[in-house]
């Protein structure tokens, strides 16, 4: 079965959806993106991802396309036509197509707006998170504004290469002050030899991620003592448990950080707990 993607109104097969080479996406990374994971054919915390959505184009001052309930049929659609029971929709909405110019486009430019859905392999995710994953940490050299969900990731992208080259599986930025700030494609956790629960403040320097949300309302339900504050390298060597958060990826327990053993070197008793707990907490629609 092809593939479907949504382009600008239109459902074609994705190798037939096409973008003009002028659009600001292709040229300047002018856009913004959202994905948000399906699981039994449900949209997980859909209201989240819709509401950081309207942040990050509000942020950007690129106009929402159409009204959110509009943009709720098509991901359904899309996740429909593409027959995705667990998996990841994908969202991405650009400034538009106009002559190649840094400054804005003339107002009433229409934004591009694209949706693809794919499937995922939940049985593999769950072994992958059963032996719990290793992450590297590089030097975090983002601009300021990471907070907005921007389509401009080519850091993220050469942090990512260098994890897999290490046989790593994601990247954890480390800022000039020796904090982790997040991981390339997810949020960043520490659980300290006293059982606290700890993640970096959601500043201007990390994705305020929507998993990241869930988990912290999570701990707080169980009662699990929960520190939001920036935590450091060293620290996170010496934690008890570590692990990462994302739409994608959910709870999944880090074992080694530059090669170093976490704890004992297994995924750890919390952060399996979380993982357990998120499918009961998220949100279906
Ligand atoms: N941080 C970054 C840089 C990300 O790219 C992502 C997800 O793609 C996250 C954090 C996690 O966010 P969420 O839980 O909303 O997927």
């Amino acid at each position: 079965m092809s593939r479907i993607a949504y382009v600008n109104g239109r459902y074609l097969p994705l190798g037939k959806a096409a973008i003009p080479v002028e659009d600001r996406g292709y040229q300047f990374s002018d856009g913004v993106y959202e994905v948000c994971e399906i699981s039994g054919g449900h949209l997980i915390d859909e209201a989240r991802h819709m509401a950081r959505l309207a942040r990050s184009l509000s942020e950007l001052r690129i106009p929402m396309p159409m009204p959110a309930t509009a943009l709720a049929l098509v991901l359904r659609e899309c996740i429909c036509r593409n027959r995705v029971r667990d998996g990841i929709v994908y969202l991405q909405i650009t400034r538009g197509v106009a002559r190649r110019d840094h400054a804005f486009p003339p107002p009433g430019t229409r934004p591009t707006v694209v949706v693809t859905a794919r499937s995922m392999d939940s049985a593999a995710n769950e072994r992958i998170a059963g032996a719990g994953i290793s992450v590297i940490t590089v030097p975090d050299n983002r601009w300021g504004r990471v907070d907005i969900k921007s389509i401009s990731l080519l850091p993220n992208v050469l942090a990512k290469q260098a994890a897999r080259e290490q046989g790593a599986k994601e990247a954890w930025f480390v800022d000039q002050g020796g904090n982790v700030t997040e991981g390339s494609s997810s949020n960043a956790w520490i659980v300290t030899t006293s059982g606290s629960v700890v993640t970096r403040p959601a500043d201007h320097g990390i994705l305020r991620g929507i998993t990241r949300a869930v988990v912290i309302e999570i701990i707080k339900a169980q009662g699990l003592e929960f520190e939001e504050r920036p935590f450091t390298r060293d620290e996170a060597y010496g934690a008890r448990e570590a692990f990462l958060t994302s739409a994608s990826q959910l709870v999944l327990p880090v074992v080694r950080i530059d090669d170093r053993p976490i704890g004992n070197g297994a995924p750890g008793l919390i952060a399996t707990a979380l993982r357990e707990r998120f499918r009961h907490h998220a949100t279906r629609s």
